[in-house]
């Protein structure tokens, strides 16, 4: 299949979402940056809250966008006494670290700049990889969905990122390059399953800042659909609009910045997808 040779690995039937019952830890990943990953951790988060799921949302990147577009600004942050860095350095149990944001059923495991020192740190453990896994294991149980935000890199704290979960939603913005920089996390999907996680799975891909009226939008869009088993890609697309882009500095999820715009509706009708695939 076109799929297999443009990915260069092999998914089987049963390792593509509908197949197998997939768990509930779900990371939104891309090695590219830019692509939306974290607006979608956030704001299908808040969508599947909505839904009244109870759901937590971990911050595993060290810009902590996440957790500021929850509404916990820099001054808020100096506040916080235990973030995701101690709980994936061992040094506290998540339960510790989560907070309640103020959005329905939406618990948070806020991130600072001091995650960023887990990249050397953590080296120093001998299961480098499954610090975060080991640590969600503990609290499983007390969400029906746990989304993880990571970052586009490859580093240690990017892979406890991959290794903790079941499934993987992947945002992808469509321009010209996307296909590479999907085939380079699909390698990576590879190599993390032959190790760390031999159970991960793909959810879905989201097409994410899509503008119908771009010519090369829609091409790209063409090709992607093309290259990919129709079931991989969510039918509900995240339309590029300036409400989903602004909505962060206020502290809100989109469905509560502005619920009757374009984006919030799209990110409703994604969490229903995600909820149909589990
Ligand atoms: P990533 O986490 O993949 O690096 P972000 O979620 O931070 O990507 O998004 C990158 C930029 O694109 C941000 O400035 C964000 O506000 C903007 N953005 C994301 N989705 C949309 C959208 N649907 N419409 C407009 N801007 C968007
Ligand atoms: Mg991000």
């Amino acid at each position: 299949m076109i799929f297999h040779r443009i990915c260069g690995i092999l998914l089987k039937k049963q390792e593509i979402a509908g197949y197998f019952i997939l768990g509930k830890v779900i990371t939104v990943a891309n090695q590219k940056g830019g692509v939306a990953k974290t607006t979608t951790a956030i704001n299908l988060s808040a969508a599947l809250g909505h839904m009244g799921k109870r759901v937590l949302l971990v911050d595993s990147d060290p810009q902590g966008n996440s957790t500021t577009g929850y509404g916990i600004r820099a001054a808020d942050k100096k506040q916080l006494s235990l973030t995701t860095y101690d709980v994936i350095m061992g040094q506290a149990r998540p339960a510790e670290a989560i907070v309640q944001t103020k959005f329905e059923n939406v618990s948070l495991m806020p991130a600072t700049g001091e995650l960023a020192e887990a990249e050397i740190r953590l080296l120093k453990f001998e299961q480098k990889t499954l610090q975060l896994r080991k640590a969600l294991l503990q609290i499983k149980d007390e969400y029906d969905i746990i989304i993880i935000d990571t970052l586009p890199s490859l580093g240690v704290l990017a892979l406890n990122t991959l290794a903790a979960c079941d499934s993987l939603i992947i945002p992808m913005q469509c321009e010209p390059y996307s296909l590479e920089g999907v085939a380079e996390l699909f390698a990576t999907i590879k190599r993390v399953k032959k190790s760390a996680n031999k159970s991960l799975q793909i959810l879905g891909i989201v097409f994410t800042m899509t503008d119908k009226r771009l010519m090369v939008n829609r091409e790209v869009m063409k090709k992607i659909r093309k290259e990919f088993p129709e079931d991989v890609i969510f039918k509900t697309e995240i339309p590029r609009g300036v409400r989903i882009a602004e909505a962060p500095s206020h502290g809100e999820p989109i469905i509560y910045y502005d619920p009757k715009s374009k984006g919030a509706d799209a990110y409703l009708k994604l969490a229903k997808e995600v909820v149909a695939r589990l």
